[in-house]
């Protein structure tokens, strides 16, 4: 047991209820938070360690539009589904909650009444994009265009999710309603604002000076980048009906921003919790002697590090995260996970596949996680790493020590002789391990504790291979108790230390020898390993092996393969099927549109964008330029000299701060690369009208 017990309050990302969860939601936050929560708790900490479904927003009214159910209809079914996954992969929550309940809404709202009633937020009377089709007022994911920052022509009304900006819906350029498709007008409406600048020197003063050294390069540099910038007020209500209603007057048909109410979900879980265990939820959050944590993806990094912080500071009373140790994205074979695009490999179809298998995938995505970087997932990394690592090294290592002690002993743990000096050696270094393996996880470096943890595996596994137990018995039987003593030791300590990682394999492991936690009296804990001479003592009975892990074959791994392939193949067809007609254009229309020939003459990658291109084109009229998102197909010296269809006459807009006088006209390929509409004809002349 630790010598100073501390409160922890452990969060992770409330998963969004539109969609069942994957690897990378695993990799991302729950595996790492739940291998967080089980070593503080094995340390004897006083943890909570909460979450819930986050239920409101808009993709949630759209699913529900699209299937003609209702939105509680969605979330029941995804609660359900992502809720059954977190317990089938032994995430270890002290309570999981869902933002449509009653406590939530009730926490939710007085906070909100709170900040109200102290004059925390700024009341505006703004115009904000309209569907006058839909007869419903866009923001969010109701709105797509193209972000003003990086030139992405699919970002949303909140949040462009190629370069992470967050934004309001009317900074998006060429805004279109994802209701209808129709362009929007802008209407006026009410709504309660957030003045995140007027927190600016305290963000600075709190995370910039104050966090420099402890929080992870990627969270810090993220936070950082977007206080450089400048903070903006933000609308904290909506004009939706689902979700939580803005509890003050005029607040009528008005909804808390889903970004708004989904972080209270913490508090609400933990009130929950502490109701459910007859406690105090308000040391949790109040006591300044909790350290609060919160784990999520980098997706998330602005709302857990700049407005909830803001929003907790405002209401005051509440204590600030300690660390948000955020991870980066999981890759799938290479290419970025997709729920709308079926590329995932789903918790629910995993299990069906690898029944009893979760700690293998607890394993890989541990090894691989994504913690300072993007990572990928290959079903054939995955395939060795349990074949190689979990099979060979920990498996066959526990597998030699339970058979063999069965064999020479009935099972009983064999009385040691004298040590000889590899016993003290590799007694020494399985006595370091623990400390060891505390430090990365304190320093939210799971992988490399989970290293670790194999690196004991492989100390027995070599230990067992070089003093050869099988062959000494027929010559020293005195010599071979030792050796199975020492084996037993590491087995044991394998037992414990593996229980943040892999926790199925360690209750397996613990129950073969006789070390349960129903029998708990003889249960070492974690701290005991380095300082408790036996683990298992001598006469101790332990029970027959188990299988732990085995071999995945060939077969298996091409089926997962073989699936991915088709949904390739889905996704192809998809996209070629044909978008449909337009509305009728009149002649007149059609003739409104100068088009000519052009040819480009000079092209630069616009700096800090991944898309835009500076072009600048010969259009017969003039040199002018043009920006074109095109960069990620095209180098500038592949495309200097291209005879190219120009849009002369469309009305110029800035993007970036560069003027863009016109548009070239551009079509994909069955890949999706970007191809020019091009009149390559030899002789067609710059300025040529196109008709
Ligand atoms: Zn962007």
């Amino acid at each position: 047991m630790s010598k100073n017990p501390q409160r922890f309050t452990i969060t992770a990302a409330l998963p969004y209820t539109n969609g069942p969860i994957h690897i990378g939601h695993l990799a991302g936050v729950y595996v790492p938070a739940d291998i967080y929560s089980r070593f503080l708790r094995m340390q004897g900490h006083d943890v909570a360690f909460v979450c819930g479904s986050d239920e409101h927003g808009v993709p949630i009214t759209i699913k529900a539009k699209k299937e003609g159910v209702t939105p509680q209809d969605v979330v029941d079914k995804y609660n359900g589904i992502i809720k059954k996954s977190f317990e089938d992969f032994g995430v270890s929550f002290d309570n999981y909650s869902r933002t449509s309940g009653k406590t939530h809404h009730d926490t939710a709202s007085a906070f909100f009444k709170k900040m109200y009633e102290d004059g925390k937020f700024i009341e505006e009377t703004t115009k904000q994009l309209y569907d006058e089709k839909a007869q419903q007022f866009l923001a969010d994911r109701f709105v797509t265009g193209t972000c003003p920052k990086c030139g992405n022509e699919e970002a949303y009304g909140d949040q462009c999710e190629s370069c992470g900006t967050s934004l309001n819906a009317t900074d998006l350029i060429n805004p279109k309603s994802a209701i209808t498709g129709a362009v929007p007008t802008l209407k006026n409406t009410k709504h309660w604002f957030l003045p995140l600048d007027q927190y600016e020197d305290w963000l600075k003063e709190w995370i910039l000076k104050g966090h420099k050294a402890d929080w992870k390069s990627n969270v810090y540099g993220q936070v950082k980048s977007w206080i450089d910038d400048g903070l903006r007020a933000r609308a904290v209500t909506r004009d939706l009906e689902w979700g939580i209603p803005v509890p003050v007057e005029g607040g009528d048909g008005k909804v808390l921003y889903v970004w708004f109410d989904a972080p209270i979900g913490y508090i609400s879980s933990t009130k929950e919790w502490a109701e459910r265990e007859g406690k105090n939820w308000e040391p949790y959050w109040k006591d300044e002697n909790t350290k609060l944590v919160h784990f999520i993806g980098k997706d998330n990094i602005v709302f857990h590090c700049i407005i909830f912080p803001v929003m907790l500071k405002a209401h005051g009373d509440f204590i600030l995260p300690e660390n948000v140790p955020a991870n980066e994205f999981l890759n799938l074979e290479g290419k970025k996970l997709s729920t709308s695009k079926n590329w995932a490999v789903w918790l629910h179809e995993y299990l069906e596949d690898f029944p009893d298998q979760q700690d293998v995938l607890r394993y890989v995505l541990t090894a691989n996680a994504p913690e300072t970087k993007d990572n990928d997932f290959t079903w054939k990394d995955f395939q060795a790493r349990n074949n190689n690592e979990l099979v060979a090294i920990f498996g066959n290592f526990i597998n030699r020590v339970i058979v063999l002690t069965n064999k020479y002993y009935n099972g009983v743990v064999p009385e040691p002789g004298e040590y000889s000096e590899v016993d003290e050696k590799t007694i020494a270094e399985l006595k370091a391990y623990p400390s060891v393996i505390a430090s990365s996880i304190e320093r939210y470096r799971f992988r490399e504790a989970q290293g670790e943890l194999m690196n004991l595996a492989r100390l027995g596994n070599k230990y067992l291979a070089d003093e050869e137990p099988w062959k000494l018995i027929k010559t020293d039987e005195e010599r071979t108790k030792t050796i199975m003593y020492v084996a037993l030791q590491i087995a044991s300590a394998l037992s414990i230390i593996s229980e943040p990682f892999l926790p199925f394999t360690s209750a397996k492991l613990k129950k073969m020898l006789n070390q349960s936690d129903e029998n708990s009296d003889n249960t070492p804990d974690w701290d005991i390993i380095g300082t408790r001479e036996a683990l298992i003592p001598p006469g101790q009975q332990i029970g027959k092996a188990e299988l732990l892990f085995s071999k995945i074959e060939d077969e298996q791994i091409q089926k997962q393969l073989d699936k991915l392939e088709a949904t390739k193949t889905a996704n192809a067809m998809e996209d070629q099927r044909a978008e449909p007609q337009k509305e009728i254009a009149t002649f007149e229309d059609f003739t409104k549109m100068d088009l000519r020939v052009g040819t480009i003459i000079e092209a630069d990658k616009m700096p800090k964008t991944k898309k835009l291109m500076v072009l600048k084109v010969d259009t017969g009229l003039d040199k002018r330029t043009v920006v074109s998102g095109i960069a990620e197909h095209f180098k500038a010296e592949e495309i200097i000299g291209k005879k190219v269809t120009v849009l002369v006459n469309l009305a110029p807009r800035k993007l970036r701060g560069v003027e863009s006088e016109g548009m070239i006209l551009m079509t994909e390929n069955a890949d999706g690369k970007l191809v020019f509409v091009n009149p390559d004809e030899d002789g067609v002349k710059s300025g040529t009208t196109i008709n």
